[in-house]
């Protein structure tokens, strides 16, 4: 079964929720294959990443963590090439 492609900005505003669980099994599934071919986004995702588990093993989340962290990746957004 094809799965259907997303875009990078599709996948920016879903990364926080992708990297934290909460996310639709399909979209998890559209967002692994850009993984696969897209280096950018496979590099924010490791930032990003990185960044949650830093945070993470210092401070407790605040609640409202996730809405930060897509605030922050909105900005990478406007910065980063179309593709
Ligand atoms: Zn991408």
């Amino acid at each position: 079964l094809a799965v259907v492609e997303i875009h990078c900005r599709a996948v920016f505003r879903e990364m926080s929720n992708y990297i934290e669980g909460e996310i639709a099994p399909e979209l998890r599934e559209r967002m692994e294959k850009h993984f696969e071919k897209c280096r950018h986004c496979t590099a924010i995702l490791d930032g990003t990443r990185n960044v949650v588990r830093i945070v993470g093993e210092v401070f407790p989340l605040p609640t409202n963590f996730g809405a930060r962290l897509r605030q922050r990746l909105s900005e990478l957004v406007k910065t980063s090439p179309e593709t």
